[in-house]
């Protein structure tokens, strides 16, 4: 079958690998049929030192289950499934709280022997905790939608929850790509009155506001620090959606939470010391966050996307097959694309 492999940063290759097959009787193997690049995907492209063996990459996908294990008992062959970034059991402790990225059996993709989505198929562990049937066939318009519940709508909802966003109030969005997108969508699911969107890209800023965004901040640093708070008399954000991951990025994160406020970070943490710590402290703001467990959310946003309430979708500008992989990577990095659907 064929992969997609990084091994080095700018290199991505499409290679024949070892079919995937059924190692665990908890196993499940599907075929591939949707799958992404992820904004995360693009830290390794920038970053990654050169390995031996190539790393495998992706981890959002939705399938066709064609095979499990002998101890799977709530998916079987012929279900279309979507499939979070992280493996989990269900069962343990975290499971039971919602926690699923902290599962004591769990992992994520592309990681050790666990493959990656980008791929024709994939073995997935702990397919009774992990994989979420859905009510449509393979083909289904709704596809794209569907395949955010995977990655970046459960991860921007992540954000909104970390946040704190509650009815009436306001949120500020930092980041304006998929995940901040997606976390204005769910800032705006959860009743923010005013929703600011801190980024500045013309294309992504649109979609921001057909999202729900009624502000746009598009300064860099101190300057759109002074521009929230003259949007918000002053004081700042109740809640602070940070979906970037970077030192400036929290570093305004934390310079526009309002006293009392929260700042739910998403993106993963390029810098050890949380910034502005000291005045966060003197403000009595929350701060929060962590990757998704977006198993957890599948059951409540999945309604609002089969009934049409929300379109997290659209953040989807190009579709490759998975030759087109490799170009997929460049676009996003270049910010050419907003995000990359791969249909292999
Ligand atoms: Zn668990």
């Amino acid at each position: 079958m064929r992969a997609t492999l990084m091994y080095c940063a700018g290199d991505v290759r499409i290679e024949n690998v070892a079919d995937e097959t059924i190692v665990n009787p908890t196993d499940a193997l599907i075929r591939v049929t949707r799958a992404c690049i992820c904004g995360s995907d693009l830290w390794p492209y920038k970053e990654l030192a050169p390995v031996d063996r190539g790393r495998r990459m992706g981890h959002e996908a939705i399938g066709v289950v064609e095979a499990v294990g002998k101890d799977v008992r709530r998916v079987k062959r012929g279900d279309v499934v979507v499939m979070p970034f992280a493996y989990s059991d269900g069962t343990c402790e975290f499971c039971h709280e919602g926690l699923q990225t902290s599962c004591v059996h769990g992992g994520f993709f592309g990681v050790g022997d666990v493959g990656g989505a980008q791929a024709e198929a994939l073995r997935v562990p702990l397919a009774d905790g992990t994989l979420y049937p859905l009510p449509v066939r393979e083909d289904d318009a709704l596809m794209p939608s569907l395949l955010t519940l995977s990655d970046v709508m459960g991860t921007g909802h992540h954000a909104a929850i970390a946040a704190r966003v509650r009815r009436g109030r306001t949120a500020a969005v930092i980041g304006d790509g998929a995940v901040g997108l997606c976390g204005v969508i769910a800032a705006k699911r959860l009743g923010a009155e005013r929703i600011i969107v801190l980024g500045r890209h013309p294309d992504r800023i649109a979609l921001a506001r057909d999202f729900g965004a009624t502000d746009v901040a598009s300064e860099r640093g101190d300057a759109a620090v002074a521009r929230v708070r003259e949007l918000t008399g002053g004081h700042g954000a109740h809640s602070v959606l940070e979906c970037v991951g970077s030192e400036q990025a929290m570093a305004t994160a934390m310079a526009i939470a309002r006293p009392g406020g929260a700042v739910g970070r998403v993106g993963v943490p390029h810098y050890e010391a949380t910034p502005a710590s000291r005045a966060a402290f003197y403000s009595n703001v929350t701060v929060s966050g962590g990757p998704a467990p977006v198993r957890a959310y599948v059951g409540e946003l999945l309604p609002d996307i089969l009934e049409g309430r929300i379109q997290p979708g659209r953040v989807f500008d190009r579709v490759v097959g998975l030759d087109g992989v490799p170009d997929g990577y460049r676009a996003m990095n270049e910010r050419k694309a907003l995000k990359v659907m791969v249909k292999p």
